[in-house]
């Protein structure tokens, strides 16, 4: 979340912890002993296999009974908000194949509309819609969806699969864009998710193609949301980020294009990490350089770090 207060150069970054309920599997296999421990709504205990325990902080932590509604209020809300008043902002789901980050961002389907359980996508959806038409009075408003997908360092259009070497522009006007990826124009909620399972149903089709899994891509959603005011035209953005599995591979063991998916991975996932310790170093630690542009995934995201409209 990029902060209005500062200018847009202190990124707001909040940090969460999720936990997912214990699949049948997990229980056969070790039962249903719990080895964490809640602090308190921001820290938990992590119990290792010699009994002893660490301390982990996140800005909020949200155990297994957690309502998604809730894990949304915390994480998106502030960020689709923003992005009515033409601040960029991301969601990024992080962790192994397997945590729940396609859920979290889906829920059980994308187009399961239970108000309990659905995901961080349709609730932003909704979300926008009804901040837009709070406003629709005094300002036009359209909304416009992307959705690619990074795998290899290439960036792929979900929505027209014989795109799949798109690049990355940057322009004075625009901001980052990803050059030539489609663009759906959006004007309710329902049609929003028709298009998003058109773009989550492409992704297995190109997956099956490719022979792929799609634990080894990130799978990457635009919503660019366009002001027409009097005088300017003002835009924000909100990226949802479902990454990569960000389980280790054996070096010994992969070879071939495991090995060079599974490098591909790390160079994305760390080079998120480097952006984010740059951003995030004290005053006098901050980097002047912010190394956006090493991998696809960072640059995609850059102007969600730093919102240029500030
Ligand atoms: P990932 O995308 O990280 O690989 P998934 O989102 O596919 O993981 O989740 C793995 C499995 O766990 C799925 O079967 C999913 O339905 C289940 N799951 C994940 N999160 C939850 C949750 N919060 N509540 C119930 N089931 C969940
Ligand atoms: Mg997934």
């Amino acid at each position: 979340i990029s902060d209005r207060k500062s200018k847009g150069r202190m990124p707001n970054i909040r940090v969460c912890a999720l936990f997912r309920p214990l699949n049948a599997k997990e229980v056969s296999d070790h039962g249903d002993t719990v080895c964490i421990r809640a602090v308190d709504s921001d820290s938990f205990l992590l119990k290792d296999d010699k009994e002893e325990e660490f301390e982990f902080h996140f800005d909020r932590v949200f155990y297994q009974r957690s309502e998604q509604a809730k894990i949304y209020e915390f994480l998106a809300l502030p960020v689709v908000k923003g992005a009515v008043e033409g601040v960029n902002g991301a969601i990024v789901t992080y962790g192994q194949t397997g945590a729940g980050k396609t859920y979290s961002m889906e829920g059980p389907s994308i187009m399961d509309c239970d108000e309990n359980k659905k995901g961080l996508l349709p609730r932003v959806v909704d979300d926008l819609f009804s901040a837009i038409r709070l406003s629709e009075e005094t300002t036009k408003y359209t909304i416009n969806l992307s959705m690619v997908e990074i795998y290899m360092e290439r960036v792929r259009d979900l929505f027209d699969l014989s795109k799949d070497n798109l690049l990355i522009k940057e322009t004075k006007a625009q901001g980052i864009t990803v050059s030539g990826a489609t663009e759906i124009c959006i004007s309710d909620s329902a049609e929003a998710l028709r298009s998003l399972s058109i773009g989550i149903a492409n992704r297995a089709v190109g997956e099956t193609q490719m022979n792929m899994a799609s634990s080894r891509s990130h799978c990457v959603y635009i919503f660019t949301i366009k002001q027409d005011l009097k005088k300017e035209k003002r835009s924000g953005k909100v990226i949802l980020v479902d990454l990569a599995g960000s389980e280790k591979v054996e070096k010994t063991g992969a070879e071939g294009r495991v090995l060079e998916e599974a490098k591909n991975i790390n160079k994305s996932l760390s080079a998120l990490g480097n952006v984010i310790n740059a951003l995030t170093g004290s005053p006098q630690g901050r980097a002047n350089h912010i190394p956006y542009r090493d991998s696809k995934l960072t640059r995609i995201l850059q102007d969600a770090f730093v919102s240029f409209f500030s």
